[in-house]
């Protein structure tokens, strides 16, 4: 039980707790994008989505969404973003599973605008069967 957020969810580690069942918990983060930006985090360690069966990760989505609507309302936001970094690429610092809830306001400019890319002639169609044949 190494890593920080397992520390965390064992009170070994101080953090300001949102909510708590069997399965879940939820704090809010050090470093926050906006005032009540949430982490949401599975009790049973894992490193990212890439190793949570489909049920823990439908139980943490499931949390995600409870507190979305109670974060929504207790910070008066008008909308929050849903995150999950898995891996260093995609921008994974801690690696013990967790979603970002972050109350969003009308103009608030958290987030710089992403880089965009585009799809050569037929490049599009040949992603796509890609992935298509990687789920067999
Ligand atoms: P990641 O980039 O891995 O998706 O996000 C990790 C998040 O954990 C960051 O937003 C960071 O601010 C937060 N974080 C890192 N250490 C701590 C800590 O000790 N306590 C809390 N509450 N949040 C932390």
């Amino acid at each position: 039980m190494e890593d920080l957020f397992s520390k965390i969810i064992a009170g070994e580690i101080p953090c300001t707790k949102v909510y708590e069942d069997d399965e879940t918990f939820a704090f809010l983060d050090i470093n926050p994008c906006s005032k009540g930006h949430t982490l949401v985090v599975p009790k049973k360690h894992s490193r990212n989505i890439f190793t949570m069966t489909a049920e823990e990760f439908g139980k943490l989505m499931q949390t995600a969404h409870k507190i979305s609507a109670a974060l929504k309302a207790a910070t008066n936001a008008d909308g929050i973003n849903v995150i999950m970094n898995n891996e260093a690429a995609a921008g994974q610092v801690v690696f013990h599973a967790h979603i970002h809830l972050i109350p969003r306001h009308t103009d608030d400019h958290v987030f710089p605008k992403p880089n965009h890319t585009t799809y050569a002639e037929g490049e599009m169609e040949s992603v796509a069967q890609k992935i298509t044949l990687a789920f067999q």
